[in-house]
């Protein structure tokens, strides 16, 4: 049986209140599915980064305000009466692509997607790579140039900084030429990455440009991965999935084969992201059997 309930993220600013919502929620989808909390095995959440693994504690999200340390994996397994699982939501992601989507039937696997900020996980060896803190796969950190633009993590030339959502609309605010095919696209609202992508897509010579400059800086990132893991697969979410083979993928492809040693090449897999709205409900699935 599969159900869903889904709410944007609003933090009260308060843990315990936003923790009670959830429950709640929980309880609610529950009642409506006629399933008793007796009856289910296990309960897996993905929650932002970072996380203290061994506590099940979420850190200090920052764009969970207010959350602090908070032992959230404890606090609903008691509210729920049921064993609860905890994995930040970029390595929730990479389980799920690996086990249900375009990562399936690869040991060695690397997850980016480029949303508000950068999401990654990495599957070595058939499993999650966690690292000895439980906080490995902070890809989107990878310094892609010494001194270069500030990232929200505080140091400068993250490959965040140049193609994490956040910091590419920041920039496509500043620098979209009035009257453009982007600003058109945009209208009234604020530039995007995804207008870029459609302006790109009708061969806006600025919006080319702006996505040439995002697989430059993509590239970048991944050959480092490349010659790092050695792995069979690179799976890219969200704006990469978004602009598709002709704008990103391909130019991606041939830009990082020429780039890595033909041995780390050769055979590597270079694909979008597949599960799109179903990303959620199938990486808290993971999190919970994460032996399945
Ligand atoms: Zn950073």
């Amino acid at each position: 049986m599969r159900m869903r309930r889904r709410r944007p993220t609003e933090p009260s600013g308060e843990p315990g209140r936003d923790i009670a919502r959830l429950l709640d929620d929980a309880r609610a989808l529950l009642r409506e599915a006629g399933v008793t909390p007796a009856e289910l095995s296990a309960v897996g959440i993905s929650a932002p980064g970072p996380l203290d693994r061994a506590r099940g504690a979420v850190v200090g999200p920052p764009n969970l305000p207010g959350w602090r340390d908070v032992p959230l994996r404890d606090a609903l397994a008691e509210g729920l009466g049921l064993p609860v699982h905890l994995e930040n939501d970029a390595n929730a992601a990479a389980l799920a692509e690996w086990r249900f989507g375009a990562g399936r039937g690869f040991d060695d696997l690397v997850y980016l997607t480029m949303s508000t900020g950068i999401g990654a996980g990495l599957v070595l060896g058939g499993e999650l790579y966690t690292g000895s803190f439980g906080n490995a796969g902070e890809l989107g950190h990878l310094p892609i140039e010494w001194d270069g633009e500030l990232c929200a993590c505080g140091q400068r030339g993250c490959l965040e900084a140049y193609v994490g959502g956040a910091a590419w609309t920041r920039r496509l605010r500043a620098c979209t030429p009035a009257g453009s095919r982007v600003a058109a696209l945009a209208g009234d609202s604020a530039v995007k990455p995804e207008h870029v992508v459609a302006a790109a897509g009708e061969g806006d010579p600025f919006a080319c440009e702006e996505i040439e400059r995002f697989n430059r800086y993509l590239v970048r990132g991944l050959t480092a991965l490349v010659f790092t893991f050695a792995p069979q697969a690179i799976v890219l979410g969200t704006i990469v999935a978004a602009a598709g083979e002709g704008l990103c993928l391909d130019p991606v492809r041939t830009d990082l084969a020429a780039r890595v040693w033909p041995l780390l090449g050769r055979g590597l897999v270079v694909r979008a992201a597949e599960l799109g709205e179903r990303l959620p409900e199938l990486a808290g699935l993971c999190v919970a059997f994460p032996e399945a």
